[in-house]
């Protein structure tokens, strides 16, 4: 049936309502605090006239704050599913429409439906698309569209602001909103009485992956025999949403493969797919392919190795996520000289991409300002696809969001890039130039053991000590 599935009574712009999530506090792991924190608003939901009766004012809004898959939306179900109140649900983007009005009037509606069936939650997700900074003087421009699109925003941004001062007599709803890019926030919905908290969802760290790990393996069929905290050991930067999604993964190689529930090779396997995509079956390198490929992975692993070593010598971080990337060409660089393989030119669009990102995002002023921990380091090298993850760790680490599109710095932006990646690339191949035996070492281990760990480079960096004085530290 050609319809089916498909919903023709809900406008697109109504809030999803849950009557009850059936989300507890104990599906949520790795934000302890923040969990602790958002206990007082599940005792004012089961009990607002209690609140009321001792003179405590509810919190207004809280803005939870944080990069994505961190359990944002989770935990704010987790809140009304504890309480045992309906959650309204809506994205930011869901606002911001060009027809004057629309958007303000969908605000008015989601809290007026919220308000009758109170005790209840709302949330926004991605407030940031409705909430963005106001232009302050309002500048026409030629395009008329253009003046529409941010006219409407503002009236749906001043409706909102609206709506939460006029909170106190909406007793019994608590408002809830997250972003990623509070930066981005008009500071007017930041002033004290609209949201009086804010909390910063962090990713987990190693002990919050497991716990994680925890509750998605006790859903479904996982062997004892897998060792689970040994994952969260060695997958830093791995948010929530990825380690359940490894989980998932997991399952269906296990189904695929017949075994009657996830065996530790069923997660090895999960996590290949998830860090460098499937493997490529039927792709049979011959020997000549196979030393080149060797020369690109040992390039980038090694070249990880390296920065690590030279950690607080290196000073822009930028350069320590190019240069990785750009670790596998030069690698061919300097074992075959110019001329390169797919492989590695695969790693250096990924450079630029990044290099391109880091310079949008923290703007052409001051590009190399970093949020977050540093980057994740390769351990180990495989014979496996190209592609390094960067939707998962890498992106998540750095808060790296597409940034609004504009043209003019596009030039700009591009001849940035450029030079930025030349820059590193020299800098790339002396490193790797400098521990010339060490490169053909590991290149020949990986060779013959189709695997190469991160201990082993170490070793190999031991044995094989720079043969010129490191240039790239100076
Ligand atoms: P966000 O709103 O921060 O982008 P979500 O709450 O939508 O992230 O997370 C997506 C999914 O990932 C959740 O439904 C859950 O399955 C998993 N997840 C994310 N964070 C956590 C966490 N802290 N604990 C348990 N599961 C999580």
């Amino acid at each position: 049936d050609l319809w089916q599935g498909i919903d023709f009574s809900r406008s697109k712009a109504e809030a999803r309502v849950d009557g009850s999530t059936g989300v507890k506090f104990c599906d949520v792991a790795g934000i302890d605090e923040a969990v602790e924190e958002l206990q007082e608003l599940v005792r004012y939901l089961k009990n607002p006239e209690l609140f009321d009766k001792m003179g405590i004012k509810p919190p207004h809004g809280v803005l939870l704050e944080g990069p994505p898959g961190c359990g944002k939306t989770l935990v704010a179900k987790a809140i009304a599913g504890e309480a045992g109140v309906p959650f309204y649900q809506m994205a930011g983007s869901e606002f911001v429409e060009v027809l004057v009005g629309v958007g303000s009037a969908r605000i008015r509606d989601l809290f007026k439906r919220a308000k009758v069936n109170k005790p209840s939650v709302i949330f926004i997700d991605e407030i940031d698309a409705l909430a963005t900074r106001r232009q302050g003087i309002f500048k026409e421009s030629s395009d008329q569209l253009y003046n529409a699109a941010t006219q409407e925003r503002e009236t749906t941004l001043n409706q909102l602001l609206i709506e939460l001062d006029g909170f106190d007599t909406g007793k019994g709803v608590i408002f809830l909103a997250a972003t990623n890019r509070k930066d981005l926030l008009d500071p007017a919905l930041l002033r004290p009485g609209r949201f009086d908290r804010k909390i910063r969802i962090r990713p987990p760290g190693a002990k919050g992956r497991l716990d994680i790990l925890k509750i998605h393996a006790s859903k479904v069929k996982m062997s004892d025999s897998v060792d689970l905290s040994s994952y969260a050991q060695n997958l830093p930067g791995w948010t929530g949403a990825k380690l359940a999604q490894l989980v998932q993964e997991a399952a269906l190689v296990a189904v695929r493969k017949r075994h009657n529930s996830i065996l530790q090779s069923d997660m090895d396997d999960a996590v290949d797919r998830l860090t460098v995509g499937p493997k490529r079956v039927g792709i049979e390198l011959g020997y000549q392919g196979q030393c080149r490929r060797a020369t690109t992975e040992v390039g980038v692993a090694l070249t990880s190795h390296l920065l690590r070593r030279y950690e607080n010598a290196i000073v822009e971080c930028c350069d320590r996520i190019s240069i990785v990337l750009l670790g596998g060409r030069a690698a061919e660089e300097v074992i075959y000289g110019r001329d390169t393989s797919k492989a590695s030119v695969d790693y250096l669009a990924s450079a630029s991409w990044l290099a391109r990102k880091i310079l949008t995002i923290w703007n052409l002023e001051n590009p190399m300002v970093i949020h977050g921990e540093p980057p994740p380091w390769r351990k180990s090298a495989r014979f496996v696809g190209p592609r390094l993850d960067f939707e998962g760790s890498l992106y998540d680490d750095y808060n790296l969001i597409e940034p609004p599109l504009n043209f003019k710095l596009d030039d700009e932006v591009a001849e940035r890039t450029e030079e930025l990646i030349r820059k590193m690339y020299g800098k790339t191949v002396s490193l790797l130039g400098s521990h010339h035996a060490a490169l053909l070492k590991a290149i020949k281990v990986l060779l013959n053991q189709k695997e190469i760990s991160g201990e082993e480079l170490d070793f190999i960096l031991n044995n094989y000590p720079p043969q010129t004085p490191v240039r790239v530290l100076e």
